[in-house]
């Protein structure tokens, strides 16, 4: 089967793979359909690594996937050949201490698609995944819907953790990329429409305004404090970090009511934030941490299926197979007016 790899540093090589096999009568196999470019790729591929997870060559990335099933194991009821399904890229062992409290999202054993050193990634013809990583969307979804399901439930597990008050409550998001917009799209599905988008890019600006942000502010061309109180007077309830910068940080602290909450997406590129302790004690400020997402995707598949989330208006850009590497640096230099990008098989 063809397969793209990561063979060094902004090198990509497509590549010719034997077709994964099932291993256990658990597993399923997928024809890839459509992949979503993320972040956390470009990450590795630019840099190859993120934090303590480093790449060793030749490497394939890609998590956020769709496909259509092939084969299934003898123990697989789920799902049956010929099945569009959605595809959670974390794989967790279901016996520890985190995943017998429910949070199979920080397990110990958690193996994650397409992250170095533990599963190969989805950019290919064919992946095998265990069953309960597949969720059927046959005739509900299109195979770009369903790939966006996996960064669209970051942002519906973000906003469930913010607990947001009602729909009257007050939110900021830093950074107009594909989570800060999930975050908008869970958001504005809740009912909660009072929404300001912070983002230096302009034609980002522009797509949130098109999903249904209310106001809009360029941290690089405006004064952020005084342009959010220029929106609310009592400052915001709510403040989403999604772009992994300390001005974001710095930024949102000061336009956070007292009693708000500071939600943590986003992945700053050193593994360190500095927090103003005055601000934060004075204002008596919650900061809720997000690791990926933890049951969120059938209620994302959900939001998709009933209309109330549109998660294709972030879909910037489609390339094939082949055209990874044109992808990849595209989205890595924002060029083009680059949001999401999809490859589609
Ligand atoms: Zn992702
Ligand atoms: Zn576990």
């Amino acid at each position: 089967m063809k397969q793209v790899a990561l063979t060094g540093i902004r090198q990509m090589q497509l590549t010719r793979a034997n077709e994964p096999t099932l291993k256990s009568g658990d597993d399923v196999k997928i024809r890839l359909s459509s992949i979503g470019v993320c972040g956390s790729d470009i990450h590795y591929y630019s840099e190859g690594k993120i934090g303590t997870q480093v790449v060793k060559y030749p490497f394939v990335v890609g998590h956020e996937c769709s496909g259509v099933v092939e084969a299934t194991g003898e123990n697989v009821k789920n799902i049956k050949p010929g099945d569009l399904v959605v595809i959670d890229p974390a794989v967790h062992c279901g016996t520890c201490d985190q995943c017998l409290a429910g949070r199979p999202h920080t397990c110990r054993n958690n193996k994650f698609l397409g992250c170095p050193g533990q599963i190969e990634g989805c950019l290919g013809e064919y992946i095998v995944m265990p069953s309960f990583t597949c969720f059927p969307v046959t005739g509900k979804m299109n195979p770009v819907q369903a790939a966006l399901i996996e960064p669209f439930s970051i942002g519906v597990y973000a906003v469930k953790l913010a607990q947001v008050a009602d729909e009257n409550s007050s939110a900021v998001i830093f950074g107009a990329g594909p989570i800060g917009l999930s975050i908008l799209l869970k958001l504005l599905a809740d009912g909660i429409s009072n929404v300001g988008m912070i983002e230096p890019l302009e034609y980002r600006l522009k797509k949130s305004k098109e999903i249904g942000a209310r106001y809009f502010i360029n941290p690089e061309k405006q004064d952020v404090e005084k342009e959010v109180q220029n929106q609310e007077e009592l400052l915001v309830d709510v403040a989403f970090e999604a772009s992994g910068e300390q001005d974001a940080v710095d930024n949102a602290l000061k336009i956070l009511k007292p009693g708000g909450k500071l939600v943590l997406v986003g992945i700053p590129p050193s593994a360190q934030y500095t927090f103003n302790m005055d601000l934060m004690r004075r204002k008596e400020l919650t900061v809720v941490n997000v690791r990926r997402q933890n049951h969120c995707v059938e209620e994302a598949i959900d939001l998709v299926v009933s209309g109330k989330a549109d998660v294709e208006k972030m879909v910037t850009h489609h390339f094939s197979l082949d055209e990874t590497p044109t992808a990849f640096d595209i989205v890595e230099g924002y060029k083009d007016g680059v949001v999401k990008a999809m490859i589609d098989l």
